[in-house]
């Protein structure tokens, strides 16, 4: 990696233990994982990751852009001996979780890193060009007008992105490598969770930065993308691409770690079920909109029934049943036929001509 002039100098060589409440952990020799709380959100918390290098350090992800992310953030590095000046920055993708703090680093010469799908994805998002369109195919696939409202106004997406750092980040293609110290990280782009998502490759280590392409204890959300036309699909590629990586190490962005290849053909048998399950759904009750197709579909929520879900889940809920619909149509299974300016989903073949 580049070092500019202006480099502060090089920071205490070992981490500064003691000085703050230990809430970081070390992983390997010079990496570490940074937790970051995600205040009401289910995920519970977001795994940053510190690489220590001499003359600076690569961190990988951030947090939202709210107050209770920033600090744990900066206590985290400043407990590993670094801050922001000394970091550049590698996201897997840009899902503000993520991204939401990138406001805060990329100063002086050091780097903000993102795939270039999700750099100009995230644009789109922002210009409101892509909002718009989502907005628009929730609402003909019967997303209720006053419970999209409630989402607006609560789906931290919008309200925890970065502000004013967007426009400024580096653009990563599929195989770049970023070097930090003795390590060199190969950028892995598996498109699926986002339009341009990336998982970052130790291949010495055999140690994977798996982001949210594969987490252990919660099934990342795939849902659908304005302008992507088969999300799942290119999710359901990238997990087959992904497990050819002789990973003995892989370390996600939420929860704890665990076994990789295992997990793998877990991710693929659930969206085969769940592609079944909305198979079932439609085939007996044909012509439902894909809001009452998701609120057939069983979703692990802590919640009584569909009706007293959380707007926000409802969204994911309904982006997720359509990222499977899209599947299935693209495949020649089911149809769908709009009606007063709604979708309604058939079996292929249904109703007869
Ligand atoms: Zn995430």
């Amino acid at each position: 990696m580049t070092q500019a002039a202006s480099d502060p100098p090089p920071a205490r060589d070992e981490p500064r233990r003691g000085a703050l409440p230990a809430r970081t952990e070390a992983v390997l020799d010079g990496i570490y994982r940074i937790p970051v709380p995600l205040p009401g959100n289910p995920l519970k918390e977001l795994n940053g990751y510190l690489l220590r290098g001499r003359e600076s350090d690569l961190l990988i992800d951030l947090g939202f852009r709210m107050p209770e992310c920033r600090e744990a953030l900066m206590a985290g590095l400043s407990e590993l001996g670094s801050s922001p000046e000394r970091v550049d920055v590698l996201l897997t993708h840009l899902h503000s979780d993520h991204s939401g703090l990138a406001d805060e680093f990329g100063e002086n010469g050091r780097r903000v890193y993102m795939t270039g799908t999700d750099i100009d994805y995230l644009r789109g998002i922002r210009s409101g060009t892509i909002s718009r369109k989502t907005r628009a195919r929730f609402v003909s696939e019967g997303f209720p007008e006053d419970v999209l409202a409630e989402v607006e106004n609560a789906n931290p997406a919008w309200k925890c992105a970065p502000r004013r750092h967007e426009g400024r980040f580096h653009a990563l293609r599929d195989g770049d490598v970023i070097a930090v110290g003795d390590y060199r990280l190969r950028t892995v782009l598996t498109p699926g969770h986002t339009p341009g998502n990336a998982m970052f490759w130790l291949e010495e280590q055999k140690l994977m930065f798996t982001g949210d392409h594969v987490l252990f204890d919660i099934t990342p959300n795939i849902t659908s993308w304005t302008g992507i036309e088969d999300a799942l699909g290119d999710y359901l590629e990238s997990l087959r691409k992904s497990r050819a990586f002789p990973v003995e190490i892989a370390l996600p962005g939420h929860r704890k770690p665990g076994p990789y290849h295992e997990r793998i053909d877990r991710l693929l048998a659930h969206h085969e079920r769940r592609l079944a399950e909305a198979r079932g759904v439609i085939g007996d009750q044909p012509g439902l909109t894909a809001y009452e197709i998701a609120s057939f579909m069983k979703w692990k929520i802590r919640a009584d029934d569909w009706q007293s879900f959380p707007p926000v889940q409802k969204w994911f809920a309904v982006g997720e049943c359509l990222s499977h619909l899209d599947y299935l149509r693209l495949r020649g299974e089911i149809v769908c036929l709009p009606q007063g300016g709604i979708r309604r989903w058939y079996a292929a073949g249904f109703p007869p001509a």
